[in-house]
């Protein structure tokens, strides 16, 4: 399968960025190619490119933890979560943390089926 041509520069252009910026960009780039076409489209898509090693250099001045690789076993979905109490008031409050990468998952007994009246007095109070 070939890539158009337009998308293959785009592709190029966000490898160069920091890991944790590529997704955002990604999405700015490909709205802005969304709205160009023809010659206008390469065009920008030459610019990006071409600005890819600056953004580069200035994103990670900004904020060094965007170069930050998430770990391979995390990226699949294969998580080291440990159990957490985060909420030092109400211990029954658990949350899963990876030891990995930091994801943080909370835990089932937020807005339980079972125990939703806070829920539905908060979508009354906002109705008055
Ligand atoms: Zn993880």
């Amino acid at each position: 399968m070939r890539l158009h041509p337009v998308r293959r520069l785009r592709y190029l252009a966000v490898d160069m960025l920091p890991a944790g910026a590529r997704t955002r960009y990604d999405e700015e780039y490909r709205a802005d190619l969304s709205t160009l076409s023809g010659w206008r489209a390469v065009r920008y898509a030459c610019s990006v490119l071409v600005g890819a090693p600056g953004l580069r250099r200035a994103l990670l001045e900004a904020d060094p933890s965007l170069a930050y690789h998430r770990p391979v076993r995390c990226h699949l979905g294969w998580h080291d979560d440990v159990a957490v109490h985060g909420n030092r008031e109400d211990q029954r409050v658990v949350h899963d943390e990876c030891r990995r990468c930091g994801r943080i998952k909370d835990g089932k007994e937020y807005l339980a089926r079972s125990n939703n009246d806070e829920v539905a007095w908060v979508g009354a109070h906002w109705q008055c």
